[in-house]
């Protein structure tokens, strides 16, 4: 285990079982929907790659990129676009796939969008889920796992853009980032 890492949550075999379970969920509904399926990246790459490809429906892949505004005083301008869909989502099915849900602001930014494109779905999938830092109203339809309200890192999530590669859920020690 990396040493900057304080615990490890779910390991390799847990995260995917768990995402071998979601795309069997997943599977069930969209299977005359022809969606266009939408990683955040670049954190939900991981996470993505191999729901994708456990995915058993047709299907079409695009991405978009976000960042966050550190400045907080406009909540609708917290989010900013970095790069668009390549796909018109209009009268589409969409499915968003994110790396970790937390105050929810970016989940809500993205429904937004898509909608005012006129998409005729939008539901979310989310490797986590971190509730205790909802500021906004929404949630993923398809969660693998809660997560207490600490730093989590690997599975594509990072900390100034490191341990993304980490083939485990963990938790940051904050040594790392109490500096
Ligand atoms: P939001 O606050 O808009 O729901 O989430 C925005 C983004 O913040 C997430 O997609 C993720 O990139 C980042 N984030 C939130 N919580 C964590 C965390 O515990 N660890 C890491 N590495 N990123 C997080
Ligand atoms: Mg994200
Ligand atoms: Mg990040």
């Amino acid at each position: 285990m990396n040493n900057d890492i304080e615990k490890i949550l779910y390991t390799q075999e847990q995260v995917s079982n768990r995402i071998s379970e979601l795309a069997t969920t997943i599977s069930t509904k969209y299977q005359d929907e022809f969606p266009v399926v939408v990683p955040v990246m670049t954190g939900a790459m991981i996470f993505a790659s191999e729901l994708m490809q456990k995915l058993d429906f047709k299907l079409n892949i695009d991405y978009v990129d976000v960042s966050s505004y550190e400045d907080n005083s406009q909540s609708s301008g917290r989010v900013r676009l970095l790069r668009d869909l390549s796909h018109d989502v209009n009268g589409r099915s969409v499915l968003i796939v994110e790396d970790i849900i937390d105050s929810g602001h970016t989940l809500q930014f993205l429904n937004n969008l898509f909608a005012s494109r006129g998409a005729k779905s939008i539901e979310t999938c989310s490797l986590l889920d971190k509730p205790a830092r909802r500021e906004v109203d929404v949630d993923a339809d398809y969660v693998g796992f809660k997560v207490p309200n600490e730093f989590i890192v690997g599975y594509g999530l990072d900390y100034d853009g490191r341990y993304r590669n980490m083939p485990y859920v963990g938790v940051l020690k904050r040594s790392v980032y109490e500096n």
